[in-house]
């Protein structure tokens, strides 16, 4: 099969098998990208159908087992699920969601059936992980495409970038010739009615889903709805009405300046290339766009490369060695407050303004980016020990944000310790590690309106 300009460089075969001609259908299992627009994943399986004349399944597995799990972001995720679903199956494709605890062992199990396996990019090890076990397990081929980066992680760069500025470079050198369109291919088989013998869930509401699922209840839900519409309707209000002024106002929490489209983007329900579109046909490029694009493509693809090339990208180890010297230095610098986890869970500090930002994420399940700095570099100060601070910072991150569980927040609390980042003034248990101080936030922007917001909501 050719390869059509848009998948140069996104495909990659986990496994060198050859394709099944005996076998019964298609799959694509939608592991991150969660949307029928603009996803590679879903047109390349299309081809494949096309070319081979097999038909598709599009395999949707859900487990109540996942570490994570909670009611919160499976409502969001389960929105956006069941709005490709829908979408998929106007154009004639089979789209299962299964109930399966052993994700591992289903996705072998229906592949002995099948022709070939596509799935989307992994980033986070126990994900890389769980496809390179299964590549190895199959008699078919098994591709992983990469549809929710501008630039694919490993053509961009083959190591850990150590600064913005060396990706941006790189990823800016190759951007003109990965932003192509990709238009939806037309199934010529139609599977809708097929029947895959599997026992398939059939309800179509995400809190009828939840109903059925034994998971983590305790965190609220969020006021915000998931799916692909819920993302272009965030998008054309952000163009409309905020991206004029995003360059001086993203960094105002007070203010409501970003575009929310990190929960989206994390569920893979909208493309970034469809974002980056979107943007440069509605507003013509400034200095707003591209500080928009700075937050869009660099620094949420230096994440990706962070942690595909960094194993400790979730632990205190991961962070730069000079980060690690320098906090280690002053590991026993007295602190003036040190607090438990279950006094950070519960926004129980001393200080009005951490506490907000804490009450934000437990209220909303996102933090604003300003806040999500000074939350975490405090909880480095009001912590014994950095290592101990690093883990807080991720347990709280993955179990209340929307967008958690992203390599975008391991590199965001990396970040709060040292990477990505060069030595500051060395001060008292920060070492040479950037601080971010209660006046810092007084003078930049007003802190007071902010708190009045949050205690509104
Ligand atoms: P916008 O300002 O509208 O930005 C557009 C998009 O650019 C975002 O949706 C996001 O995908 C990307 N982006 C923005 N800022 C960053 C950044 N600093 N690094 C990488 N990509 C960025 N982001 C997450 O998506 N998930 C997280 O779990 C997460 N945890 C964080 C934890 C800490 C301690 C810090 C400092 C940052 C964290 N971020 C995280 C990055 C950033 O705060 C959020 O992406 C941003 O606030 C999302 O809001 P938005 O979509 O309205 O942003």
């Amino acid at each position: 099969m050719s390869m059509e300009p848009e998948f140069t460089g996104r495909v990659k075969a986990l496994n060198n098998r050859q394709f099944n001609q005996s076998g019964k259908y298609i799959i694509y299992w939608m592991f991150h990208s969660h949307r029928a627009n603009f996803n590679h994943s879903l047109e390349y399986a299309i081809n494949l159908s096309n070319d081979y004349k097999k038909p598709l399944l599009v395999y949707f597995p859900i487990t109540e087992k996942y570490k994570y799990s909670n009611a919160r972001y499976y409502k969001f995720m389960l929105d956006g699920v069941l709005e490709a679903k829908k979408s998929i199956e106007e154009r004639g494709i089979k789209f299962i969601i299964e109930k399966s605890d052993d994700i591992k062992r289903r996705v072998i199990e229906i592949s002995k059936n099948a022709s070939a396996l596509i799935t989307d990019k992994a980033y986070l090890k126990y994900y890389r992980k769980l496809h390179s076990d299964i590549a190895k397990k199959l008699d078919i081929p098994f591709y992983e495409v990469e549809s929710d980066v501008c630039v694919p992680v490993e053509i961009v760069s083959q190591k850990q970038e150590v600064y913005a500025f060396n990706i941006r470079k790189k990823i800016y050198d190759l951007l003109d010739s990965y932003l192509l369109k990709l238009k939806p291919r037309e199934p010529k088989i139609k599977s809708i009615n097929l029947d895959f013998g599997m026992e398939e869930i059939t309800l179509n509401n995400s809190l009828k889903i939840l109903d059925i699922l034994n998971i983590d209840k305790s965190v609220s839900l969020s006021p915000f709805i998931g799916g692909y519409s819920q993302a272009k309707r965030y998008l054309e209000e952000f163009i409309e009405k905020k991206l004029h002024k995003y360059k001086d106002y993203r960094s105002h929490p007070e203010l409501d300046y970003q575009s929310n489209l990190s929960p989206y983007l994390h569920f893979g329900q909208i493309s970034p290339l469809e974002v980056v579109f979107e943007t440069l046909s509605k507003y013509k490029r400034d200095e707003n766009v591209d500080s928009f694009f700075n937050e869009l493509i660099v620094w949420r693809e230096l994440a990706r490369n962070f942690c595909y090339y960094n194993p400790n990208y979730n632990h205190y180890e991961g962070i730069p060695d000079w980060a690690k010297k320098t906090l280690e230095e002053h590991k026993n610098d007295k602190r003036d407050y040190v607090y438990t986890l279950e006094e950070f869970e519960n926004a129980k500090t001393h200080d009005e303004y951490w506490n907000a930002a804490q009450l934000e994420l437990l209220k909303t399940g996102k933090m604003h980016n300003y806040m999500r700095m000074y939350w975490c570099k405090k909880i480095i100060e009001w912590t014994q020990d950095p290592k101990h601070a690093f883990d807080i910072a991720c347990y709280l991150n993955d179990k209340y944000e929307l967008d958690g569980r992203d390599p975008n927040g391991y590199a965001g609390i990396s970040w709060c310790f040292g990477t990505h980042d060069r030595p500051w003034k060395e001060r008292k248990i920060y070492g040479k590690i950037r601080y971010i101080s209660a006046s810092g936030l007084e003078s930049k922007f007003d802190i007071k309106k902010y708190v009045e917001k949050i205690k509104s909501l």
